[in-house]
Formats: C-alpha cells, structure tokens, sequence
C-alpha cells in the first residue's frame, strides 16, 4: 500500500519525525518532489539529524530509500549526507536514485544567488540552494537527467555547450558575474557521475514490482500546501508541487495506488521566508512561542533563520488538507502550547469587511485580517502521555475543535519530538 506524508501549512510541520516513525511498518520511503533546500529534522536513537535530500526512513536496515524522478537531485549533498549518517553509526542506507531525476547544476546554486541580489529587498525569501533555477531549467528542456551523465561524451559536451551558451548571456550582461567554463563543467559531471553512479535505477519500475508485491511503501513530501506553486500563497512558493497528487508524478506510480494521505497539522504556525501570513504574531508573544516550538526552537533546518511564528490557522489548514486529499491528520507539536493561559484559534478572514472561511487567492489574502476564538488553554506538561483519554480536558477540547474545523479525523497527535512521543486514535488506535 502507498500513504503519503504531506504537509497542510508552511512547511515545518513535524513530517520528518511522523515518516520516521511510520518507517518502521514501511518497506519502500520514496523523496518525490524538491531538493536540499528545505530539511527535516530527526531525533532518535542514532543522534539528531538535519536531513535534507535523504528520506526521514534512512534510519531502518529494513527499508529502501528512494530518490524519485521528481526531485531535484544535489549529487554532493547527496553524497555528504550518506557518509555523515555512517559516520554517525547508521547502518549504509539502501538507496536508489531515479535514472530520469534532474541533477541541480553549480551554475543553478549562483543563479539563485545572483537573483536574490538583484531583487535585493523584494527577493524571494529563496534559500539559495538552486532550487527555481533548477525546476526553470528542467521545464524549459534545458535541464540534465542522471542518465545523460551516461551519455556519449561528445553528446553531452554539445549539450552542455548549448545550455551554456545562453546561460554565460545572462551572466555577462544581466548579472555581470564569471561565465560558466564548459569544459570545467564536463569534469564537475564526470565527478558527479562517479558519485551517483553506485545508486542509480529505474526507480518507477522498482516502485511499480513493490506495489505488485503488496509492499508498503511512504511517500514523503517537503514544504506544505501552502508553498505549492499552484494552490500557494503565490509568488512566495516553492518551484515544485508539494502535494500528495504530484507524489505519483514524482516517484512514477499511478495515481489510484496512493490509498492513505496523512496531513501532518502543526498545533501552531510557523513559516520560513517571506509571503502571507494572516495569523503571525509579533515582538515577545512570538519570540516566547519561537523560543518553546519545535525541538529546540523553531529555526530553519537549513538555514539556521529564525522561523517567523502565528496562532493555528484554521481557514489556512482546512484548505491545506483539502488540497492534499488528507484522509487523517497527525497533529504535531502540541506539547509546546502548554504554557498559555488561553490560545487563539484564527477561525475566519476579515477581507473588505467580510468574514470568510475559505483560503484565498494572494491577492485577497494581502488584505485578510484574522478572525479569532480564544480557547482555554491546559496549563500542563503533556510530554510522556500516550492515551489519549489522559490529556487534560482543555487540550482534548483544542484538539477536537480543530478537528471540527478541518473536518478530517486527527489519528494522531504527536506531544513530542521523539519518534515514541505519539497518541494514537481512531483507526491508528493499537
Ligand atoms: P518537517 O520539515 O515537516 O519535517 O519539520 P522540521 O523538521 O523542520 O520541524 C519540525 C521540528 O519539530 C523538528 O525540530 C522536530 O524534531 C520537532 N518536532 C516534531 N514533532 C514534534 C512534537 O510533537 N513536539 C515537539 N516539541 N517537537 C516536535
């Protein structure tokens, strides 16, 4: 069976930590979509790790890790991300990268740099890792697939040759940066091709014999709903979808085989980079909040930014799940609130003077201003607790409330960011 773990919000919703957890039931844990530039962070009993390319279930000697068509494959983040977790005593991952994945270029890491400058303070927010330059480049037809690394050398010098032509044009006159030597970059391939070459496979014919085979297999998205360049909060997405439809895309499964959607809901917002934001708060409320989130605090696994903070969004996360197909939720990080008196829940928008409960274009979105219940809060340390029976009475009450809104079972709530910290329910309940 195929169960995509996907998130509803900004992205930093806990997915890491549920897909290691689920881990351990799966064969098959497949990347399907994005790159090194967002990372999941994991604790268990090897260590804390940031991940960024690796799937969150490297962790298990029983599964496969699968880098899918749809990612955009960073060979040396790749590679120093394997030798770091054996360092680190992992066991050597099971790891295959797809054949038809598109690998992202040096030139892909400046051009995203490059840009931000020049936009300087109406830039992006981009975490400089390439990553719009590489999916430009690949629906452009102007990427490079790992299995053109395998092609003839006069084949892919011509190739590189063309690309580079119009590549060294922006960079001379637009950027007024160093041009690409092509013969440099035949070299960074081969080197690149030398790297990845041990792990390459037709991966969606892999993925088509485990699903013959009855094997269970977890498909784990980046980001969230809300940094999808479709439903987002546009312009200030990601470059590739991040949701659990494109997880057939990306990893080349037919769409009907991805039976169980979980949406991982954070019990709280958080959001990386710039964009809309209707229930962000400010000054010490947020940095209280910021400072308690997450494991640690919510800052960027990648970056190291500090994670911009809100109250639970309920117009934002009911759209999310809807646009994920959620069939339940993990509710995360909810150990983290038990400091608060009381919890605003962000229940409508206020645009031009009306209240709305759906999630709109940006356009409108730029002008919502968040619709509040206040909710008692449960004073109460709730890290250790397994029976759901057993939370305090308030927080049973902010979790049903939300699942109410929502409208999708919340099957489980995760108080903690171990991978034993979880309250399971419903059809999840042992
Ligand atoms: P992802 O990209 O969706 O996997 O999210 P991140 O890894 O960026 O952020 C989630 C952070 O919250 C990580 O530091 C996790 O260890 C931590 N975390 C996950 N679930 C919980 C939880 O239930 N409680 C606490 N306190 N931290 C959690």
């Amino acid at each position: 069976m195929v169960t995509a773990i996907v998130g509803a919000n900004w992205g930093d919703e806990g997915k890491g930590k549920i897909t290691d957890m689920l881990g351990q039931e799966s064969d098959i844990i497949v990347r399907f979509q994005g790159g090194s530039n967002a990372g999941h962070t994991i604790i268990n009993n090897y260590g804390k790790f940031a991940l960024h390319l690796l799937p969150s279930g490297v962790f298990y000697d029983h599964t496969t890790s699968i880098i899918g068509n749809g990612v955009a494959l960073n060979i040396p983040d790749l590679v120093r991300e394997v030798n770091d977790l054996v360092e680190k005593g992992v066991p050597k991952p099971k790891l295959y990268v797809s054949d038809r994945a598109q690998i992202v270029m040096p030139y892909h890491k400046l051009f995203d740099q490059y840009e931000e400058e020049r936009l300087a303070g109406k830039s992006f927010g981009s975490t400089k890792s390439g990553i719009a330059p590489f999916y430009s480049d690949k629906y452009a037809k102007i990427g490079f697939q790992v299995s053109e690394l395998f092609e003839e050398e006069a084949i892919l010098k011509e190739k590189i040759d063309r690309v580079c032509a119009q590549k060294n044009v922006i960079l001379e006159h637009l950027y007024h940066k160093p041009l690409i030597d092509t013969e440099e970059l035949y070299n960074t391939l081969m080197e690149y091709k030398a790297m990845v070459e041990p792990f390459v496979c037709d991966t969606s014919q892999f993925l088509h014999d485990a699903i013959a085979e009855g094997k269970n297999i977890l498909l784990e998205g980046q980001l969230g709903s809300l940094k999808d360049p479709d439903f987002g909060i546009y312009p200030m997405v990601t470059s590739s979808s991040t949701l659990a439809a494109y997880g057939a895309i990306g990893a080349g499964i037919p769409p009907y085989e991805i039976k169980d959607i979980v949406v991982v809901v954070k019990a709280y917002s958080s959001a990386v980079g710039a964009g809309e934001f209707v229930s962000e708060i400010f000054g010490e409320e947020a940095d209280e909040l910021r400072k308690r989130g997450g494991d640690g605090g919510e800052y960027g696994a990648t970056t190291g930014r500090p994670r911009r903070m809100g109250w639970f969004d309920c117009v934002a996360s009911r759209y999310g799940c809807r646009v994920q197909g959620a069939t339940e939720i993990a509710f995360t990080v909810l150990d983290v609130l038990g400091y608060l008196d009381e919890l605003p829940v962000c229940v409508g928008y206020e645009i031009d003077g009306k209240v709305t409960k759906d999630f709109p274009t940006t356009k409108d979105l730029k002008k919502a201003k968040p619709v509040y219940k206040v909710l008692p809060g449960w004073k109460q340390e709730i890290k250790g607790i397994r029976n759901y029976d057993e939370l305090p009475e308030n927080c049973k009450k902010y979790i049903e409330f939300i699942e109410a809104e929502i409208g999708v079972p919340v099957t489980m709530v995760s108080n903690g960011p171990g991978r034993e910290d979880i309250i399971y329910r419903g059809k999840r309940k042992k």
